[in-house]
């Protein structure tokens, strides 16, 4: 049986609704516009702990200016809506006065791991994310939180930085929820015209390609991902980068390392999209 979440705004509210949530929390942190990937999530949450907890927060200090912080599709009703079909308890829809009531001038620097990748073109942006993360998860107090591994880079910032600074939560990753022509479903997906959604599936295609070439034993990375490159920029996209590395570090993959993951980020028109595949070699 399902129900209807309660909907809370402030701090004083999400505080109240928490107190009267006895056993364990798993808390789902998300920018709203759900789908299908997100509703994972909290069904995976639902299995974690007796309560699921569902932040839909827009985060103004994990966007660049220029980025598309007042674009990024705001649809709470309809995202209160698919929480209720997936019986998350409580979700917090916070103001930024809720999250930052003063003006913030603590800041987390991930390190070195928030400066390769995506943070190469999004510098600020594992800042941001590291910033409210923290900031949720003490006000949440969950026993885990759920991080999915389509932001592959999110979850290692995120596992980093929890544990240099002992926050005392479990972090859950949730594979990648695809669509059926295997383009990772993301909100930003919307902003795609027709042509362009019709040509999104590459860049999986490409990954795919890139994971069956290292287990026929090609493990000449840097030609991998410049062939990869080349493919994708003759096909109209404009590639940030195609990289492999360690799937756990994320460190820049060695000869010999057995779980590798090949990760990508590339715009079709003005819309980013990001993707990423693990290949084990065991
Ligand atoms: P976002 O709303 O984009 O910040 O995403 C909120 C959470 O949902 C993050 O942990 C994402 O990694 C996760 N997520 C988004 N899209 C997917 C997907 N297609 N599959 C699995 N998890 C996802």
């Amino acid at each position: 049986m399902t129900h209807r979440p309660v909907l809370t705004h402030t701090r004083a509210e999400l505080a109240d609704a928490l107190s009267r949530l006895p056993g364990t929390k798993a808390l789902v942190m998300t920018m709203g516009a759900l789908h299908s990937g997100h509703l994972q999530l909290v069904r995976e949450a639902r299995e974690l702990a007796d309560h699921v907890i569902v932040t839909i927060f827009v985060n103004p200090t994990q966007f660049a200016p220029g980025e598309d912080f007042d674009a990024y599709p705001r649809t709470l009703d309809a995202d209160m809506d698919a929480l209720e079909t997936v019986g998350a308890d409580l979700v917090w829809a916070p103001a930024p006065q809720d999250v930052y009531p003063t003006p913030v001038t603590v800041s987390i620097d991930p390190g070195p791991i928030a400066r390769v990748l995506e943070g190469k073109t999004r510098p600020t942006h594992f800042a941001g994310v590291a910033l409210v993360c923290s900031k949720v998860v003490n006000l949440v107090r969950p026993d885990v939180a759920l991080y999915g591994q389509k932001d592959a880079q999110q979850l290692a910032v995120l596992r980093t930085v929890f544990t240099q600074l002992d926050i005392p939560v479990r972090v859950h990753a949730v594979p990648i929820v695809r669509a059926e022509d295997g383009v990772a479903l993301s909100s930003r997906n919307q902003y795609l015209s027709e042509a362009e959604r019709a040509e999104a599936p590459r860049l999986y295609r490409e990954l795919q390609r890139v994971a069956a070439e290292l287990k026929n034993g090609n493990l000449d990375y840097v030609g991998l991902e410049t062939e990869t490159v080349r493919r994708l920029t003759e096909a109209g996209w404009m590639v940030d980068y195609v990289e492999i590395r360690h799937a756990e570090s994320l460190a820049v993959a060695r000869t010999g390392d057995k779980a590798l993951v090949v990760l990508a980020a590339a715009r079709l028109g003005t819309t980013r999209l990001i993707d990423n595949l693990e290949v084990s070699l065991a």
